[in-house]
């Protein structure tokens, strides 16, 4: 244990990366509740997802049980370049906040693709090349998943399909450019080339997309094109496991200078930075040797967590993928045109949504203004210009250090900081121009995509 200064950034050696990731499930009383199948409402099998996705994942995924899973020595190879991720003591907003409090973020958007998404981007080629697949297909909504997925096929050698939401290759062509130099293919969503995007097409011809739709049509495309999968970004088990990674040299460097964080929090979106940042700790309060009050920010125009419901849901619009049982706001839901900020996604991810069903964890939903009001306020103190979805912790960040000021209390407070807004420039823009406003909807609105959830008892 060091007992000088706490430096800046705290760096782990390379031979101090974790070697394995941590299957939090494995820790769990009360499992998540299994994805169904929905054509019969039994729990879907190992050989009925095999067409869907590579078959380690869908050992990984299934996989309730198993507390670690070592990380292939290729995919740590390719963590070195560009982990460990550094855990940064924010000194300069501590000291401009006026608080106590002491703030920690561990900063995921030190590679090209930007985010955190990476780590498991290369996870997912590495067992699709061991397949022996030719390639994979997947969407992206903001771009950041689509262009973590090209840089991980190409250093794998494997075919990389993108659907991208309309709206985001409308409105991100640097993004669509990136993947397309790391040799991708990317298609904005809904589109002609599928039959569920031509479905879509028929019924909403203006529509601008959704994360929901694009999954649709990359599932399809998967199925139905020899020696594919489909692979995913968030949500799935399988990416928190990945995910893990991010929680793992948190806590690792944390226990370097003996610190103990009394509040971490996360963005949510489908629940993967979340769930990777908090495994180990989580872990520790399931297993009774620690506590942490552990948050969850999601944006107040897709407040899936904190206004949604805990069931069965379909995780695509075409209702083509299994069913799975989160927290969410119908698969029909999509956040008003004017959310900039990422974080989309109807659903949560079935860990996340039991542990915090079990009250094991908070959530709490932040106004877009808001949010990007802390991110410029970041950017200036810190330096790091941050993801709008990242801005999402550092706004609850933020307050809990200012209620820290309040009461005069010194809590420790560790948030993700999971990627750069370097390609979100159109939202700050907005923001700068007093163009953004706040959508929050309305009761009645959630309660009709409520009433179109599946039945499930
Ligand atoms: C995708 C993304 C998120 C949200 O996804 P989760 O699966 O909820 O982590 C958050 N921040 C950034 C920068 C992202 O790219």
């Amino acid at each position: 244990m060091k007992t000088e200064k706490i430096p800046y950034k705290i760096y782990l050696e390379e031979t101090e990366m974790p070697k394995s990731w941590y299957n939090l499930r494995a820790d769990m009383q009360k499992k998540p509740a299994p994805l169904l199948n929905p054509a019969n409402g039994k729990p879907m099998t190992a050989q009925e997802l095999a067409g869907v996705f590579c078959d380690e994942l869908i050992a990984q995924e299934l996989d309730d049980t198993t507390p670690y899973f070592e990380i292939p020595e290729e995919i740590r190879d390719f963590y070195k370049m560009y982990r460990p991720s550094p855990l940064v003591r924010a000194y300069c907003l501590e000291e401009k906040l006026g608080t106590p409090a002491k703030i920690y973020y561990k900063f995921e958007g030190n590679n090209t693709s930007g985010s955190h998404k990476l780590n498991s981007a290369i996870a997912q080629a590495y067992y699709a090349k061991k397949q022996g697949l030719k390639g994979v297909t997947t969407e992206t909504g903001a771009g950041q998943w689509g262009t973590a997925l090209s840089m991980a096929c190409s250093y794998f050698g494997l075919d990389c399909k993108v659907y991208m939401v309309k709206c985001s290759y409308e409105q991100k062509p640097f993004r669509r450019e990136v993947m397309r130099t790391y040799g991708a293919s990317v298609t904005p969503s809904p589109s002609m080339e599928t039959e569920v995007g031509k479905k879509i097409l028929l019924e909403h011809p203006d529509t601008t997309g959704s994360l929901g739709c694009a999954i649709s049509e990359a599932v399809e495309k998967a199925v139905t094109s020899e020696g594919y999968r489909y692979v995913l970004g968030s949500v799935l088990n399988q990416v928190l496991l990945h995910q893990s990674v991010i929680g793992l040299e948190t806590k690792a460097a944390l226990d370097k200078y003996n610190i103990k964080p009394d509040i971490i929090i996360g963005c949510a979106g489908g629940g993967s930075n979340l769930g990777g940042l908090i495994a180990p700790f989580m872990g520790e309060k399931l297993r009774g040797e620690a506590d942490y009050r552990i948050i969850a920010v999601e944006p107040a125009s897709c407040p899936s967590f904190t206004r949604g419901v805990y069931a069965y849901d379909f995780c695509d619009t075409g209702m083509v993928c299994p069913l799975a049982k989160m927290y969410t706001l119908g698969s029909g839901f999509i956040p008003s045109a004017n959310h900039a900020g990422g974080l989309r996604y109807h659903g949560m991810s079935s860990t996340l949504s039991e542990l915090y069903h079990q009250g094991l964890m908070e959530a709490t939903s932040v106004k877009q203004t808001d949010v990007f009001e802390a991110a410029e306020y970041f950017a200036r103190v810190e330096g790091i210009l941050p993801a709008p979805e990242s801005s999402h912790a550092i706004r609850v960040a933020i307050d809990e250090a200012l209620k820290c000021k309040e009461t005069g209390e010194e809590k420790t407070i560790v948030f993700g900081l999971t990627g750069t807004g370097y390609f979100d420039m159109v939202a700050y823009e907005k923001f700068h121009e007093g163009k953004m406003s706040d959508y929050i909807p309305t009761d009645e609105e959630l309660a009709a995509y409520r009433a179109k959830l599946p039945k499930v008892e």
